[in-house]
C-alpha cells in the first residue's frame, strides 16, 4: 500500500469547528475571535484571565542536530499531545506559526507529518491568519519611516553608513540580501546600501513573541535601535514615532490563534521566529496560555537543542520566568547513521557500527540538556527501516545515561503510537525534580556569555572574535546592554559552526564575526560561522510542485 502523504492525511480530516475544540478545555465562544470555521484567535480578555491560572506542567520537546534523514520534532509534539490527551491528561499544544521560506524552499510545511498533523495544514503553511503579513508590514513601515525622515531633511542626523534596520520578506530571496535603495532623482530617496532579512529573523517577530501584552509590545518597539547619527548615538523607532503605527498594524497579531490536531487536541499556534537566525520558539504569551489552561502544555524549539533548546532556556525562560519540567529529545536511528557517516541513500540498512559512531550526537545534546538541570526523556521517533537490533541499542545507551526512552510511533498511529512516551514523560514529570537554571548568569560579559555558550555546550575550545565584533559587543556593553542574553545564529546541522562537521566535534573554535542589540527583542545577536539572516531557494525549491485546482484544494504541499 502507497503511504499517504502529509497533505493527503491532512485533507482527509475530519475538523470540528473551532468553537467546540476551544469548548474542550473550557473556552466559550465569547473568548474567540473566528478566522472561518477552523481557526480562531484568543481575545484580550480570555489570554489575561487563562495567565492568571494556577499553571500546570511544561514540557520542551527538541531534538539531535538536523539531518537531511528527518527528525520529527513537531510530528513528535503533536503526537505525544494528542497521547497525553488520550490517557486523559488535560493538554495542549503550543506551536510556531510556519514560514513562506521553507516551505517552498527546502523543508516543506511543518505542520508535524503522518498522522500527528495540525489542522488545517494547508492554511497554517500558507497565510494562516496572517500575522505574519502583519509583522512584515510594521517591520516595513519602520524602514519606510526611517527613510522618509532621512529624505525630509534627517534631523535626527542619521548617519546613512551606520544604518541597521533591514527590510523584511516571508520569503527566501538571496537577491535581496544586498540592495541599492533610493537611487533615481532627488524626489526618489537617498540613495543608500540596504538589506532585506527574511520575517523569521526581524526583531519584530522577536519583540511579538516576548512581549507580555500590547504595552509591553509598544515599550519594546520604542526601544528598536534602527540606526546610529553622527555622533555615533543610538536612533531608535520611539525617535521615528513609528511605534503607534507599528503596533496598530500588529494589534491583531499579537493575539495566539487556536486550531486542532487531527484527532482534536487543541494547539494554540502563535509566532515563529527560525532557531538559527533568531530565538527558534513560538510565542511567551501562548505558551502562558496553554499553561494557564492545560495540565500539560508540549512545545517545541526549533531545529537541535543547541540553538532551539538552548535559546528557549537561555532567552525565553530567563524573559518570562518560566520553569520547564522536562524536555523530550527526539532522534532518529537514520539521523544518528548519518551522524556516524552513511550517506543519505544508505540509511535504510541495519548499520550498528554507523550507529555507534552516530550516537555520539545525542549523547551530547542529552549532556547539555542536563547541564540545566532538567529531566530528559529520549524519544526515537519510529522509521519503518529501523530495526529491533539498532532499537535496542539506542535504548541502552539512553538507559546508561539516566534518561528515560520511548519509542514513538506517532507518525504512523497518531496519539495511539505515543502512549508509551507520554507515560515516559509524566513518570518523569512525577518522579525527577526539574531544578532549572539558565547556562550563564545575566552578570557574565558578553564574551563570557558567548564562551559560555560555545564551550559548554557546542562543545568547542574557545572563540575567535573577528575585530568588527569585538568592537560592536564593547559598543553594546557601552551603551549598557551587557546584561542581556545572547541570541547566537548558527548553523542548524552541526554542533559547531561549521555545518559540515558532524557528530560531536572536537577541538575546534567557533567564529563570531558580527554582533548586534536587538534592544527591543531584550538579546544581543552574535553571528557565527556563514550563516545568513536571508536564505536562498534550492536548485529544485518545493514551489515547481505545489499547486491548487479549480476548487481550491492543494497539492504539492508535504
Ligand atoms: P521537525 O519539526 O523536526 O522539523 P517535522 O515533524 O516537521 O520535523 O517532520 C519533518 C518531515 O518528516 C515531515 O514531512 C514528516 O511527515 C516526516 N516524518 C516525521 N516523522 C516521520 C516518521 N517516523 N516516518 C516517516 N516520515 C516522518
Ligand atoms: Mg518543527
Amino acid at each position: 500500500m502507497a503511504v499517504k502523504s502529509d497533505i493527503e492525511i491532512a485533507q482527509e480530516a475530519k475538523m470540528l469547528h473551532i468553537r467546540d475544540v476551544a469548548g474542550s478545555i473550557g473556552i466559550q465562544e465569547d473568548d474567540l475571535e473566528f478566522y472561518g470555521k477552523y481557526k480562531a484567535k484568543l481575545t484580550e480578555e480570555y489570554l489575561k484571565k487563562a495567565e492568571s491560572n494556577k499553571k500546570g506542567k511544561l514540557i520542551l520537546v527538541t531534538a539531535i542536530n538536523p539531518t537531511p534523514a528527518g527528525e520529527g520534532k513537531t510530528t513528535t509534539s503533536v503526537g505525544l499531545g494528542d497521547a497525553l490527551n488520550r490517557l486523559g491528561y488535560k493538554t495542549v499544544i503550543a506551536l510556531r506559526e510556519p514560514s513562506l521560506g521553507p516551505c517552498f524552499g527546502i523543508k516543506g510545511g511543518a505542520a508535524g507529518g503522518g498522522y500527528a498533523q495540525v489542522v488545517p495544514m494547508e492554511d497554517l503553511n500558507l497565510h494562516f491568519t496572517g500575522d505574519f503579513h502583519a509583522i512584515t508590514s510594521a517591520n516595513n513601515l519602520l524602514a519606510a519611516l526611517l527613510d522618509n525622515h532621512i529624505q525630509q531633511g534627517n534631523e535626527l542626523q542619521i548617519d546613512t553608513r551606520q544604518i541597521i534596520w533591514k527590510r523584511a520578506e516571508d520569503m527566501n530571496d538571496r537577491a535581496l540580501r544586498n540592495i541599492v535603495v533610493g537611487l533615481g532623482a532627488k524626489a526618489d530617496g537617498v540613495p543608500r546600501e540596504d538589506h532585506f532579512v527574511i520575517t523569521v529573523a526581524s526583531e519584530i517577530m522577536a519583540i511579538l513573541c516576548l512581549a507580555s501584552d500590547m504595552d509591553d509590545l509598544k515599550k519594546r518597539l520604542s526601544k528598536i535601535i534602527v540606526a546610529y547619527n553622527y555622533k555615533g548615538e543610538p536612533v531608535t523607532a520611539g525617535d521615528l514615532q513609528a511605534v503607534g503605527a507599528m503596533a496598530a498594524l500588529l494589534k491583531d497579531a499579537i493575539k495566539p490563534n487556536l486550531v486542532q490536531t487531527l484527532e482534536h487536541t487543541p494547539v494554540i499556534v502563535h509566532g515563529g521566529p527560525f532557531a538559527n537566525i533568531a530565538h527558534g520558539c513560538n510565542s511567551v504569551r501562548a505558551t502562558k496560555t496553554a499553561l494557564g489552561i492545560a495540565d500539560y502544555t508540549v512545545t517545541e524549539a526549533g531545529f537541535g537543542a543547541d540553538l532551539g533548546a538552548e535559546k528557549f532556556l537561555d532567552i525565553k525562560c530567563r524573559i518570562a520566568g518560566l520553569k520547564p519540567d522536562a524536555v523530550v529529545l527526539v532522534a532518529t536511528i537514520r539521523a544518528l547513521k548519518y551522524n556516524g557517516g552513511v550517506p543519505k541513500t544508505e540509511l535504510s540498512n541495519e548499520n550498528l557500527e554507523a550507529l555507534k559512531k552516530g550516537i555520539v550526537n545525542l549523547e551530547k545534546h542529552i549532556e547539555n540538556i542536563q547541564q540545566y538541570g532538567v529531566p530528559v526523556v529520549v524519544t526515537l521517533n519510529a522509521f519503518i527501516t529501523d530495526t529491533e537490533a539498532e532499537k535496542d541499542f539506542v535504548k541502552k545507551f539512553c538507559e546508561e545515561r539516566g534518561c528515560k526512552f520511548a519509542l514513538s510511533e506517532v507518525w504512523e498511529k497518531g496519539g495511539a503510537g505515543g502512549e508509551d512516551l507520554a507515560k515516559a514523560v509524566i513518570d518523569t514529570i512525577e518522579n525527577k525534580p526539574s531544578n532549572y537554571a539558565p547556562i550563564y548568569p545575566d552578570n557574565l560579559s558578553l564574551k563570557e556569555k558567548i564562551e559560555t555558550v560555545a564551550t559548554k555546550i557546542y562543545g568547542a575550545d574557545g572563540v575567535i572574535f573577528t575585530g568588527p565584533a569585538s568592537k560592536q559587543l564593547s559598543k553594546i556593553e557601552e551603551m549598557g546592554f551587557g546584561n542581556l542574553p545572547v541570541c547566537m545564529a548558527k548553523t542548524q546541522y552541526s554542533l559547531s559552526d561549521d555545518p559540515t562537521l558532524l557528530g560531536r566535534p572536537k577541538d575546534y573554535k567557533i567564529t563570531v564575526r558580527e554582533a548586534y542589540v536587538s534592544a527591543g527583542a531584550g538579546f544581543v545577536v552574535a553571528l557565527t560561522g556563514t550563516i545568513m539572516t536571508m536564505p536562498g531557494l534550492p536548485k529544485h525549491p518545493a514551489a515547481y510542485d505545489i499547486d491548487v485546482d479549480a476548487s481550491g484544494k492543494i497539492t504539492g504541499l508535504f
